[in-house]
């Protein structure tokens, strides 16, 4: 199938892109296109306008400001995974970007569409919630800051209002100390994952943020995760490691299959044993 008819627009900055899409009601953002072609072309979405902001320089700075990365919204996943980027995760992001579908893909796809789509089964929803991100939301009313946590709303739903544009997303600093584990269950490669598990365990800090995703809502994100380690984050985290209270926890969120459940379980259990190795 082909799209149905829409206008175009190429705005030359960041502030010509949100003057248009204040005033377009029924418009859509596109930045990769990975996401929105296809639904353009099976037509599950018939925007009046497009608004590309692919071209806009604004979107595709990266800075490390302090203890956090900065990166425009516009940044590939190929621009992650080829090191274009300075590397504040200790390789993380890296080893996620690397892993996203195919080469072709990850050369357009950028991470703020990405988020934006809020596929639950994409890898930077779950990795960026580990990691603890946030993002800066812009329209011409102004900037607002919010967590992935308040981001993700649901299965491709976010927090974006109307005229709303992801403009950055902020990393922070991994620290030395804190160990990361990512593992994704595919059928094939390049295929979407259906389950996802992203850790990462501090256990000098006695922290750990675990991420369970591709589960068909926003991913859990567990902060305060003592109960999946017998009470306390160790050392000996690995060993400590309670498969039943992962199962409890998916169960409590809505999966009901028991095989969904096992599947997420060893994922998780792997992405713990990748931490600790
Ligand atoms: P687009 O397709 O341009 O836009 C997606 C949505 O986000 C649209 O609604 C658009 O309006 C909105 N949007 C885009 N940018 C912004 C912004 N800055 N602010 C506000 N709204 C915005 N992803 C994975 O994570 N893992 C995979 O394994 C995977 N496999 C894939 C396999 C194939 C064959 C394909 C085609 C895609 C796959 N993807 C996968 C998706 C890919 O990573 C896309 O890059 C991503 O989903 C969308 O990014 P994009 O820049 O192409 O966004």
């Amino acid at each position: 199938m082909k799209p149905a008819p829409f206008g175009y627009e190429r705005p030359r900055d960041l502030q010509a892109a949100l003057a248009v899409l204040s005033e377009a009601d029924a418009s859509k953002i596109i930045a990769g296109g990975q996401s929105l072609g296809p639904m353009l072309n099976l037509r599950l979405v018939e925007p009046e306008l497009i608004v590309d902001i692919s071209g806009l320089a604004e979107l595709k700075q990266v800075e490390r400001r302090g203890d956090e990365l900065v990166l425009g919204a516009c940044v590939t996943h190929a621009d992650i995974e080829d090191g274009r980027i300075p590397d504040a995760t200790r390789g993380a992001m890296q080893g996620v970007a690397g892993n996203i579908a195919y080469r072709a893909v990850r050369n357009r796809g950028t991470v703020g569409g990405s988020l934006s789509h809020a596929d639950p089964a994409a890898d930077w929803v779950s990795a960026l919630s580990a990691l603890g991100a946030k993002l800066t939301l812009r329209s011409l009313l102004g900037a607002r800051t919010v967590t992935m946590q308040d981001f993700i709303v649901g299965a491709l739903e976010s927090a974006l209002r109307a005229g709303e544009i992801v403009e950055t997303i902020h990393v922070p600093v991994r620290p030395a100390s804190a160990h990361w584990g990512y593992v994704k269950s595919c059928r094939k490669t390049g295929e979407f994952a259906h389950a996802i598990a992203a850790v990462l365990i501090d256990p000098s800090a006695a922290t750990a943020r675990i991420v369970i995703g591709a589960i068909d809502a926003a991913p859990i994100v567990i902060t305060d995760a003592a109960e999946l380690f017998g009470g306390r984050i160790a050392g000996d985290y690995k060993d400590r490691f309670d498969s039943r209270v992962a199962d409890a926890l998916l169960a409590k969120a809505g999966v009901s299959s028991a095989a969904h459940r096992h599947i997420h379980v060893s994922v998780l259990k792997r992405a713990v044993s990748e931490a600790a190795a």
